[in-house]
């Protein structure tokens, strides 16, 4: 069992992924589709999120989905359209890995690697990111305790990778109103501990998007290190996950509420 200040995966407070420092007083935030559907979709939203000063784009073009039944991504072609949307826009891109040997591959293209909550002790690709050099950003298992994540995060660790941001998206629980419990707890027990720097998923933690303003404020007042938000410039028409997906407008919006709070202010921790 880890307790507080002894034994702990100790990486960097502070990941750089391209310029952005996450970890430090500015919160960073990770926005854009679920899935890579179209070049079409990608243009849009890098334009949008440039627009409103998101750094970091996400989007899957290998798609981790429960259903084997449901759409599964683009694959290298998602992640092609991805990253060059981006670059015209200038953002950095975050992409969900789920094979190491596409390892090469995403190296050479995107800012970030995504471990997926699947795939959260998925040894041999922690082992494989550890080896890559590149900044890994590792969800929590939805099944997972805080202990496990952090030891998951410490086989990428001790392969020499410093740079793990940690992600809470929610965890399993009977609640039925949202599609994870988001545990926010986890994050201010990250925060206490310090092992290494932990964003909030909204979008997989709730499964809609009528409470993410007061969830979002309640994960930066945990002392979170920033947000992940699934956007979509339609999302009742998006292939996967639309109904946690903020349209343009709405992200224009939930950004206005949480203004204030996107930056840490010195001496006022939580
Ligand atoms: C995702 O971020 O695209 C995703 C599939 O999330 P998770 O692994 O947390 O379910
Ligand atoms: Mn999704």
């Amino acid at each position: 069992m880890i307790s507080p200040g002894q034994e702990l995966p100790i990486g960097p407070q502070v990941v750089h992924v391209g310029h952005v420092c996450i970890g430090g007083p500015q919160k960073t935030l990770m926005c854009g589709p679920c899935a890579v559907e179209s070049e079409d979709q990608v243009e849009k939203t890098a334009a949008f999120l440039s627009q409103v000063g998101i750094p970091i784009m996400r989007g899957g073009a290998f798609k981790s989905r429960t259903s084997p039944r449901a759409f599964q991504g683009l694959g290298r072609e998602g992640l092609e359209l991805l990253v060059k949307a981006a670059r015209r826009h200038g953002l950095l891109t975050v992409s969900e890995i789920m094979d190491p040997r596409d390892l090469g591959f995403f190296s050479d293209r995107v800012d970030m690697l995504q471990i997926g909550a699947r795939n959260m002790q998925n040894l041999a690709l922690l082992r494989e990111v550890g080896r890559s050099g590149k900044p890994v950003l590792l969800k929590r298992g939805f099944m997972s305790t805080v202990e496990e994540l952090l030891l998951a995060a410490e086989y990428v660790l001790r392969e020499g990778n410093q740079e793990v941001v940690l992600c809470e998206r929610g965890i399993r629980t009977f609640e039925p109103l949202t599609r994870n419990t988001l545990d926010l707890a986890c994050v201010a027990l990250v925060k206490r501990m310090k092992p290494l720097p932990i964003i909030v998923d909204l979008s997989h933690s709730l499964g809609r998007t009528d409470i993410m303003v007061p969830m979002a404020k309640a994960a930066l007042a945990c002392g979170c290190d920033g947000l992940m938000i699934e956007v979509h410039p339609n999302p009742v028409k998006a292939l996967s996950d639309g109904k946690q997906s903020l349209s343009f407008q709405g992200l224009a919006n939930l950004l206005n509420d949480i203004e204030p709070m996107l930056r840490h202010v010195e001496g006022n921790s939580p």
